[in-house]
């Protein structure tokens, strides 16, 4: 980028992969650049070649359709050219190689496709793991052959009964696996049964920087698979993170977090160009 800024050259940047932390790093990404022509470049936005890649048809594959369709929108309108259903083989030092050969110059390249654990977790022995790495658990969470042995969170992979696809990584389903073992485990130790790892989905958020977030409610909320989408689902999305941040530090270092973040807000520059 500083180079783009000093020899006026164009920028491009090019993100594999648009799950949701690509989405999300594309529209602060765009943000951030607008932001930074204000300062002295203005036709530095202008200047951004910006792509996305994804192997799937669509933009956040794990997410219900209405909020990949909106998120590809928004991100079209901000300037991103989207490429759904390609998918890129290798990075190279000039730029990306397709799965057709052909090779998509690039400046700045971000890969963030795919999660796979640590090769030593598919490593460890008597515990059964794919092709990602992650430990194949049972619905009670013990792995495969070890009752003794349990996983939770990222970690393992969990394909609930009637489901096509397992349980995704995320926080949700991490902190809803951690509060099943606290509450059955010590039970099971004295000698009771350990009932099977039930999910409750929630819902998804997706916030594209300032321009607007998109989220489904889920199946357990009060507006049942409802989808939301600008002020409501931004505020939504706040929210949540205050509760993580309430979750782990309590009500009054949460709240000296909120303040202090208020404060550096009003004080501080939105950018840092150094
Ligand atoms: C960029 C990004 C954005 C995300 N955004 C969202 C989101 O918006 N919503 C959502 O639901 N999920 C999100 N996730 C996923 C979410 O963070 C994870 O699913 C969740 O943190 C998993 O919890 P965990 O406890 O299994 O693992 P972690 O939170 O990763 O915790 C594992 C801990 O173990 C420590 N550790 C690792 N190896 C060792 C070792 N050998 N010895 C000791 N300690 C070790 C690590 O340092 C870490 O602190 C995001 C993930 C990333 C990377």
């Amino acid at each position: 980028m500083f180079q783009s800024v000093v020899t006026n050259s164009p920028l491009r940047v090019s993100i594999v992969g648009a799950g949701a932390t690509d989405v999300e790093l594309a529209a602060e990404l765009s943000r951030l650049l607008e932001v930074a022509s204000s300062y002295g470049d203005p036709s530095l936005r202008s200047r951004l070649n910006l792509t996305v890649y994804e192997s799937a048809p669509r933009v956040l594959a794990a997410f219900p359709p209405a909020v990949s369709e909106s998120s590809e929108e928004q991100l079209r309108h901000i300037g991103f050219t989207v490429r759904t259903g390609t998918r890129v083989t290798a990075a190279e030092p000039d730029g990306l190689r397709l799965g057709d050969g052909s090779q998509q110059a690039a400046d700045l390249m971000v890969w963030a496709a795919g999660v796979k654990a640590p090769d030593f977790l598919g490593k460890l022995d008597g515990i059964e793991s794919n092709r990602s790495n992650p430990i194949i658990v049972r619905p009670t969470l013990q792995t495969q052959d070890d009752d003794t042995l349990f996983a939770l969170g990222d970690c393992p992979t969990l394909t609930l009964a009637g489901k096509e696809h397992p349980l995704a990584p995320t926080a949700q389903v991490a902190t809803q696996q951690a509060r099943h073992l606290a509450k059955y485990l010590p039970a099971w130790l004295d000698g009771g049964s350990l009932p099977d790892f039930a999910f409750h989905d929630f819902g998804a958020l997706v916030s594209l920087s300032d321009y607007n977030a998109f989220g489904t409610l889920g199946q357990f909320g009060v507006f049942r698979g409802g989808f939301i989408k600008g002020r409501f689902a931004q505020l939504s999305h706040a929210m949540l993170y205050r509760q993580h941040q309430h979750a782990l530090h309590g009500f009054r270092k949460a709240m000296t977090l909120w303040t202090a973040e208020r404060i550096k807000g009003f004080v501080q520059p939105k950018i840092r160009l150094s």
